[in-house]
């Protein structure tokens, strides 16, 4: 079993009866619904939870976290950031989506600013498959058209991915690296532009395909308990 947990700043759907229109129950609710099978568990948290959710003892029985968040980045502290850094690093699975660009967590992972070019109008996108080999993009022939997104434009101050599985092309012009692939220690991390809150991007199912794909591949193949360097006194031969 997969056990995923999709956390959620979740503060528009609250506020924004445009937004809650959309995802009635949130977006984490709304992701959580589609990810589930026969072979994956899925919980939820939220900011507003005591330590976010998200202390050790939930990070060790996670294999994969999915984070939305964009607001209030500043308000999830310091040592949960590390915490969720640390999990990574150690084997976890991450899956950063849209505005998650610049959630603490990932920009620790990242090192860079992870700044982009944006502008809020609904303009179409056209999300390019670069990688057609790659176990996210199965079931995805060519491309996918979201009708109204917000623009994510270059340059996106990011590491070179190991792995650029989607590019973005915006109606008003530009281009985004919308499907990004790393290694980060023992974990792999997927950052997916899509999923704008003011439009049902969640609910579309190529955008669900990817996501499910996803999970699978970020889900851990082993994981560590701690890290640490390991002094080893004995040579393994004679010297
Ligand atoms: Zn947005």
């Amino acid at each position: 079993m997969i056990r995923v947990l999709v956390w959620n700043e979740y503060e528009h759907e609250k506020k924004e009866e445009a937004v809650r229109a959309i995802y009635p129950a949130g977006i984490h609710n709304a992701i959580a619904d589609f990810l589930r099978a026969e072979d994956v568990t899925v919980r939820t948290a939220t900011l507003d939870d005591p330590e976010c959710g998200l202390t050790w003892e939930v990070l060790r029985e996670t294999d994969v976290l999915l984070w939305w968040g964009h607001h209030r980045h500043g308000d999830v502290p310091d040592e949960v950031a590390q915490r969720v850094q640390e999990a990574v690093l150690q084997g976890m699975g991450a899956i950063f989506l849209h505005s998650a660009h610049k959630a603490k967590p990932f920009m620790r992972l990242m090192g860079t600013s992870c700044d982009l070019v944006w502008r809020e109008i609904g303009e179409r996108e056209r999300l390019w498959v670069t990688a057609p080999n790659h176990p996210i993009t199965q079931g995805i022939h060519g491309f996918v058209d979201i009708p109204h997104e917000e623009m994510y434009g270059e340059y996106f101050h990011i590491p070179q991915p190991d792995e650029q599985i989607f590019i973005g092309w915006y109606q008003g012009g530009e281009v985004f690296r919308s499907g990004c692939c790393y290694n980060r220690g023992y974990g792999r991390v997927f950052y997916f532009q899509p999923g704008h809150e003011t439009f049902p991007i969640y609910h579309q199912p190529e955008i669900q395909t990817i996501l499910k794909n996803a999970v699978r591949w970020a889900a851990p193949a082993s994981r560590i308990d701690a890290l640490g360097c390991i002094h080893r006194e004995t040579p393994l031969e004679q010297i």
